[in-house]
């Protein structure tokens, strides 16, 4: 029993190469913030909000500030949060002016009255919950005309642009498990698009009885598979944390010709990552072990499938 444990990812693409480091500190970064909340009795709950948060402030990727538009020029923002111990779950989508919709996904579930708000319901629920609304402007990343993409070949059709999409699983002293997700969605996504991110047991599911899961990547693809709730299922069943992601982005590949990331810790303490995707960017921090991180999950990292 490996306690406590917290993985950040900042989305699986293909991340071009001006663009690699900042991706990969923002996680380092991000894991840190969670790292030292768990590290101080704090609930797994916390630490995937906390480590959220430092995500969605940080401009490089496609979360809160620094979010991709849609095709009117206007962010729309979805966010989720599980509670593992409870199952208890908040999702927002297309909301306009929430800095941190992680924030508001949680009280929302701490609410326990919705779980799943969206647009302007959603706004002005925030303001009632002390959740001040900014300006959108505040919000929006750098034109999508001015999106650095890369050059080469690496091109499958739905990932042209890119999926920088953020998430966070972890499990803390007392072997609770939380997952939180947030994104802008897709660049110029219609306006009302909403993608597999704040869908529960899509982009993200967590039970105390399994692990939690995090996906990112082609949100229309990712979505018919239940990517999350699909881990978590494996890991009752008794696949490691490893063999549950490979499996799943293998599944996704080839069954809906999808492409995307995986981030799963589960109630053991054990990790998985895998990405069909060039890159992913992530972090991985464990008790009496280096901070692991990076742009890409080298094959054999944490054990291989198994
Ligand atoms: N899955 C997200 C979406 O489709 C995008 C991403 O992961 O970057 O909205």
């Amino acid at each position: 029993m490996e306690r406590p444990v917290i993985v950040v990812h900042g989305g699986a693409w293909h991340i071009p190469a001006p663009l690699r480091e900042a991706f990969h500190e923002g996680c380092r970064q991000a894991a840190g913030a969670g790292w030292a909340v768990l590290l101080s009795g704090g609930t797994a709950l916390d630490a995937v909000e906390v480590a959220v948060r430092v995500l969605e402030d940080n401009p490089v990727y496609d979360a809160g500030r620094g979010s991709h538009s849609n095709s009117k020029g206007e962010v729309e923002l979805d966010a989720f949060i599980m509670d593992g111990r409870t199952l208890e779950l908040g999702a927002v989508a297309a909301v306009k002016r929430v800095k941190n919709p992680i924030t508001l996904a949680r009280r929302i579930m701490e609410s326990n009255e919705h779980a799943f708000v969206v647009g302007d319901g959603a706004e002005v629920w925030a303001q009632t919950l002390g959740i001040p609304l900014c300006d959108p402007a505040e919000l929006l990343g750098q034109p999508e005309s001015t999106v650095a993409m890369p050059e080469d070949s690496w091109m499958p059709p739905g990932m042209q642009l890119p999926a920088d999409t953020v998430g966070a699983v972890a499990l803390d002293l007392a072997g609770n498990l939380a997952v939180g997700t947030s994104t802008g969605g897709t660049p110029n996504k219609r306006p009302g698009r909403v993608g597999d991110t704040p869908l529960v047991g899509c982009g993200a599911y967590a039970d105390n009885a399994a692990g939690a899961a995090a996906a990112t990547g082609w949100g229309e693809r990712l979505m018919r598979l239940v990517l999350s709730k699909s881990a978590c299922d494996l890991l009752a069943q008794g696949w490691t944390p490893q063999a549950a992601a490979e499996h799943l982005v293998a599944q996704l590949e080839r069954r809906v010709a999808g492409y995307g990331g995986m981030i799963i810790v589960d109630r053991h303490g054990q990790v998985g990552l895998a990405h069909n995707t060039p890159h992913l960017s992530f972090a991985v921090i464990r008790v009496g072990e280096e901070m692991l991180s990076g742009t890409e999950v080298p094959k054999g990292l944490l054990g291989g499938a198994g």
